[in-house]
C-alpha cells in the first residue's frame, strides 16, 4: 500500500504536477517561465543610457551620448549591450540561479533577453563568446558557472556556431560586493589568466556575463583579452545596475 502510494505520488510530481512560475509559483501554462504579474515587472533597459557602458541616465528625454565614467577614463570594451535594467524582480531571479541553483530560471531570463542579445551579434559580429569565468573553487561549489550557462543558452537562440571560449581562469577573490569601482579595479588587476592565447588574435570577442555593476570586471578580463591581441571586445549582460544608490 506504501508502495503504491508512493508511486502515484511520484506519477503526480512528474506527470500531474501543477505548472508554477518560477518566481513566486503562481500557476502558469508552461514551465519555466514567469506568470503575467511577475512579467509585467520585467523592464528592458531604455534607449537613454550610455553608449559605452549602457548606464541608464536619470532623464529619460537624454539623448545618446557617454557617461561621466567613460569620458573620465574609456574602458577596455568599447561598448555594453544590456537587455534589463535593474529592478527587485531581476535581482531575485538572479540571486536565484547564483545561490539558489534556480537553473531553469536563466532559461527564463534568456528567453526573455535574446533578442537584445542577437542585435548585439548582427551589429558586432564576434568571432568568439567569452563567458566571465569565475573561480573554480566558487564554480565548484556553485556546480555551474552561470555566466557559461548563459552563454549557451543564449547561443541556442542565434543559429550560429560561435565558439564559447572557457580555457580562462580566474584567481580567487573575496566578495566585491561592498567595494566601489576603483576598489575593484584595483582588486581586479591581473586576475584573469588566458590559457590559449593565440585563440584570441584579431578576433572580436563578445564578453557575456549576469549583470554589470560598476564594470570593473568586464574591463578588467576585456584588458586582458585585448593585450593578446584581440582586434576589439564588447559585452553583453542580462542587467545592467546603475550607480545612482
Ligand atoms: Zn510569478
Ligand atoms: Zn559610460
Amino acid at each position: 500500500m506504501i508502495i503504491i502510494k508512493s508511486l502515484a505520488q511520484h506519477f503526480h510530481h512528474f506527470f500531474l504536477a501543477p505548472a508554477r512560475c518560477e518566481l513566486c509559483d503562481q500557476y502558469v501554462k508552461i514551465i519555466p517561465s514567469f506568470c503575467s504579474d511577475c512579467q509585467a515587472q520585467v523592464k528592458m533597459l531604455s534607449q537613454s543610457h550610455c553608449q559605452i557602458c549602457a548606464m541608464p541616465f536619470e532623464s529619460l528625454e537624454a539623448s545618446p551620448h557617454t557617461c561621466s565614467v567613460c569620458i573620465q577614463k574609456a574602458p577596455a570594451f568599447s561598448k555594453v549591450y544590456a537587455a534589463f535594467e535593474w529592478c527587485d524582480m531581476i535581482a531575485k531571479s538572479i540571486h536565484k540561479v547564483k545561490f539558489g541553483a534556480q537553473i531553469s530560471l536563466l532559461e527564463v531570463l534568456a528567453c526573455h533577453g535574446h533578442k537584445d542579445f542577437l542585435a548585439s551579434l548582427a551589429e558586432f559580429r564576434p568571432d568568439k563568446i567569452v563567458p566571465v569565468p569565475l573561480h573554480w573553487r566558487r564554480s565548484f561549489k556553485r556546480g555551474y558557472n552561470q555566466a557559461s550557462l548563459l552563454a549557451e543558452k543564449l547561443r541556442q537562440f542565434s543559429n550560429l556556431d560561435i565558439p564559447i571560449v572557457e580555457s580562462l581562469s580566474r584567481d580567487y577573490q573575496k566578495a566585491q560586493a561592498q567595494k566601489n569601482r576603483e576598489e575593484r579595479l584595483r582588486d581586479l588587476r591581473g586576475v584573469f589568466k588566458i590559457e590559449k592565447p593565440e585563440l584570441f588574435l584579431n578576433q572580436r570577442v563578445l564578453i557575456v556575463d549576469d549583470i554589470m555593476t560598476t564594470g570593473a570586471t568586464a574591463h578588467s578580463l576585456a584588458s586582458e583579452i585585448l593585450s593578446v591581441g584581440a582586434k576589439e571586445v564588447r559585452v553583453f549582460v542580462l542587467a545592467r545596475v546603475g550607480l545612482k544608490k
